[in-house]
């Protein structure tokens, strides 16, 4: 395609409707047509990025295998896509005005007075067209981040405008709202909406295409009226109702013809209907699968978006073993040695989650303990990990004090300790290890099983590492270092190989499983806890 075609996704009414599904969805179907998409989201706060957020606030930071701390919808584009996204894929207002501000320092803007309109909107627009420019995609999706009236927002509906204008029919404004039910009145409102649209005509943006969420389904007549009077085409209301799976979404949209309506708004051919066969394979296995596995996720926050990845990496693993994910969260902060027998003794495998800090620590290391004597089938991620080797180093090794640098300073025993380059950092954005990093498997490895590969790459972020002082302890005493970083010789993955399945990474395995790929560690994990 000669030129990028550009796709803005803004929404109304109320936050969490959604958007990032709907920009996935709409990708999905573009993509399943042949052409090459990505999707960016733009995030109306002053942070330089999430990395820094606490989970409380803003669920997962999802990490890009460039190295980049990233929002989590960009964890949706990549497993709806099956896409690698990078540092350019999510900006933020801190990034637009640091970016303006250093500018400003160098002298680049020649004596002009810096302004929001056209500085920061013109910095906002480069990072929009920076994607289709440099690296040539058919399109690509931005997504605002926030609602529409909030006042973070107005910058970036303002390049909106100013770039629909410009591009004329190679951009486009889907606006995504919400569709209330007054169960008294037994009725659906679209008034919401309305107001919703005419926010966004106030600041000069017509959006061409409206995505309705709905728990109710929408009648025609409603979309009719929603289409009068918010000067779009009936055609293009389209109704987003709740599913039992987000990933139902794409087949949703295709059979309202979304893509074939932004294919003719963009006026582009719009060629044969795309089958999406293997996407409707999953969701069929997905459907079909009756018989549960039992997952215990013991981590200190209790909130679903804090581990999203790693619950869409097992949801998707047990889809392609036929099984449905129960997946049961269990407070580490709760977990002691009275009731972790309670806790633990039906789950068929258990995840020790990512984290920072000492908080819910000491739970993970008694069910860490459970798990090990019990041979439950058990997967340690990243601090994870990093507890297996600490619980191992108190109760086999025999090092009571043992601990990581991060829990404890001062601990004799730092089987955990800070990485070398990391003890200089004294600020704490972007500073961690961040990014794939090569790895190298031990052949004679669960792990090298699952991969059927000996070379691998996987994201990281943490601070401390294994101390590889102890190693040769932990080997002798069945603690296996089964996959080692060949440049700097860091241990990335332990193993004890006469449990069915004790695996502790210290990078990140859920960030790159994705619907089409789900992950080997966690295809196999899942396998092991079905054997159980
Ligand atoms: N807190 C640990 C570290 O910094 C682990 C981080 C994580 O689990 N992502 O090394």
């Amino acid at each position: 395609m000669a030129e990028t075609k550009y796709i803005f996704v803004t929404g109304g009414v109320a936050s969490s409707l959604g958007k990032g599904i709907i920009s996935s969805s709409i990708g999905k179907l573009l993509q399943a047509r042949g052409y090459s998409v990505t999707i960016q989201k733009f995030d109306p706060y002053i942070n330089i990025d999430p990395g820094t957020l606490n989970p409380y606030e803003h669920g997962e930071c999802y990490v890009t295998v460039d190295g980049h701390e990233a929002d989590l919808d960009l964890g949706h584009y990549e497993r709806f896509l099956g896409i690698q996204t990078t540092k350019a894929n999510n900006i933020t207002t801190g990034r637009i005005y640091k970016s303006v501000i250093d500018k400003e320092r160098r002298g680049d803007y020649l004596g002009k007075t810096i302004q929001i309109i056209p500085h920061i909107t013109d910095e906002i627009k480069r990072n929009v067209k920076l994607l289709g420019n440099k690296y040539k995609f058919d399109f690509v999706i931005t997504e605002i981040g926030g609602t529409v009236g909030d006042i973070e927002s107005l910058p970036y509906l303002e390049s909106i405008r100013q770039l629909k204008w410009e591009l004329g029919k190679n951009a486009l404004c889907v606006h995504l709202t919400y569709v209330p039910y007054l169960a008294a009145a037994g009725e659906l409102k679209t008034k919401p909406t309305q107001h919703s649209v005419k926010e966004l005509q106030s600041v000069g943006i017509q959006p061409d295409i409206l995505v309705l969420r709905t728990e109710h389904p929408l009648s025609l007549n409603l979309r009719k009226k929603v289409a009068l009077f918010c000067n779009v085409d009936e055609n293009a209301v389209v109704q987003s109702m709740d599913m039992p799976t987000i990933y139902e979404v794409p087949l949703r949209m295709q059979e309202q013809n979304l893509d074939v309506t932004i294919l003719q708004k963009m006026g582009l051919p719009i060629g044969e209907e795309p089958d999406l066969s293997s996407w409707k394979e999953f969701l069929n296995r997905r459907h079909n699968a009756k018989e549960i596995v039992k997952i215990g996720l013991v981590g200190k926050y209790d909130l679903q978006d804090a581990y999203k990845s790693i619950l869409e990496a097992l949801s998707q693993a047990a889809t392609y073993n036929d099984r449905k994910a129960d997946i049961h969260f269990i407070n580490s902060e709760n977990l002691n040695d009275a009731n972790v027998e309670e806790k633990l003794k039906d789950m068929d495998g258990v995840i020790i989650c990512p984290g920072f800090g000492q908080r819910g620590i000491e739970g993970k290391f008694v069910a860490l303990k459970y798990c090990r004597t019990h041979d439950v089938p058990t997967f340690g991620i990243c601090l994870g990990m990093q507890c297996m080797a600490i619980e191992f180093a108190r109760n086999v090794l025999g090092y009571a004090d043992a601990n990581s640098r991060e829990m404890d300073e001062t601990t004799p025993h730092n089987v955990i300790d800070i990485m070398e380059e990391q003890k200089s950092i004294t600020n704490m954005g972007g500073t961690m290890r961040l990014g794939a990093y090569e790895c190298v498997l031990d052949p004679n490895s669960k792990v090298y099983q699952a991969y059927q590969s000996e070379h691998i790459q996987e994201r990281h972020r943490h601070r401390y590492e294994f101390n590889n002082d102890y190693k040769e302890e932990y080997e002798k005493a069945g603690m296996k270092c089964v996959g080692v970083n060949p440049e700097s010789n860091l241990v990335e993955i332990v193993e004890i190989p006469t449990l069915k399945w004790f695996i502790g990474t210290q990078f990140h395995p859920e960030y790159s499983s994705t619907v089409l790929k789900p992950h080997p560690l966690f295809l196999s994990f899942i396998k092991a806890a079905i054997d159980k």
